[in-house]
């Protein structure tokens, strides 16, 4: 068990594509979401990502600042992988993120996405039982630590951004380069450049990095360790329909549809999700100072 842990982490690390242990649904000799408890027993544990937000039991908490990102929009050259699991962008650049009530300070280590069938219903967290089309996630380590196993020492050695990605009118050109890439490797497993790209293209200027949820939580695939400090960011980031029946057009290795590629929901297990602002009260306040000015107004009009 401990050799198999170690390939399906040591796959993760670097982004290989060997560890066929597992899968987002039961096929053959694979297990699906549903087991992957028997892959490593964390993955039935108490912490575990990705969680349903429910808003109206999210709790305020004004220690949610908004981050402070250094060298999110450095451009850089990348590689852009296809495994049997996700596609995701090594992120080569020495950007940190801290603030946002992280205890540390952060540096990015790649990105990929989850997503859905057909362009719709593919993300991981969902939020009052929505689920998006798809979701990209950043995966950030302590900046002090220099491996995974070091991270998941570490009940915060992690910290993973997730945005959801929406259905829009129009194409998102930021996302070109990543759907150009994997357009080569549209049918296989395999990687190929990237060049000129930021971790921050993708995802800003669409999303207001201040207002977001909190959790902790863990990996969404195996070894799914309970190491990760999770923020969901509420605005959505819109991409076209074509763009995201996309990734559903993407081919495993053995040739049927890579689909689904996200975890249900988990329990939740009493922990708290915190929120960073209030979006929905602070409408009603405008609304309520808007209405009580209107009403003086008209009474001093009649
Ligand atoms: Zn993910």
């Amino acid at each position: 068990m401990k050799s198999l842990i170690s390939l399906c982490l040591l796959s993760f690390i670097l982004h290989l594509s060997s560890c066929a242990d597992w899968c987002y649904q039961t096929k053959g000799d694979c297990k699906g979401a549903e087991n992957w408890k028997d892959i490593n027993a964390e993955c039935g544990g108490k912490r575990q990502s990705p969680i349903n937000i429910v808003t109206k039991t999210t709790e305020l908490d004004k220690r949610l600042t908004p981050f402070t990102l250094n060298g999110y929009q450095t451009v850089f050259d990348s590689t852009v992988k296809k495994n049997n699991y996700t596609v995701e962008v090594a992120i080569n650049t020495t950007a940190t993120i801290s603030g946002g009530n992280l205890e540390d300070t952060y540096k990015p280590l790649q990105f990929h996405l989850h997503w859905g069938t057909n362009g719709v219903q593919g993300s991981e967290h969902t939020i009052d039982g929505e689920q998006y089309p798809m979701e990209l996630h950043i995966v950030h380590i302590k900046q002090k630590y220099n491996t995974l196993q070091e991270a998941f020492t570490d009940p915060s050695g992690l910290a993973a951004f997730g945005f959801f990605l929406e259905e829009s009118n129009s194409n998102n050109t930021n996302f070109d380069s990543l759907i150009d890439a994997l357009g080569s490797m549209q049918n296989k497993s395999g990687s190929v450049s990237i060049r000129n790209i930021s971790a921050s293209q993708f995802v800003l200027p669409e999303v207001n990095l201040s207002s977001y949820y909190r959790y902790n939580g863990s990996l969404t695939i195996p070894n799914c360790g309970e190491s990760v400090i999770w923020t969901v960011f509420e605005k959505p980031v819109p991409l076209s329909k074509t763009q995201l029946q996309f990734f559903s057009s993407l081919k495993l290795d053995d040739g049927t549809p890579m689909v689904g590629t996200f975890r249900p929901v988990q329990l939740r297990y009493g922990r708290t999700v915190y929120r960073s602002s209030s979006p929905a009260v602070l409408a009603s306040v405008v609304l309520l100072f808007v209405s009580i000015t209107t009403t003086w107004s008209l009474s001093h009009l009649y």
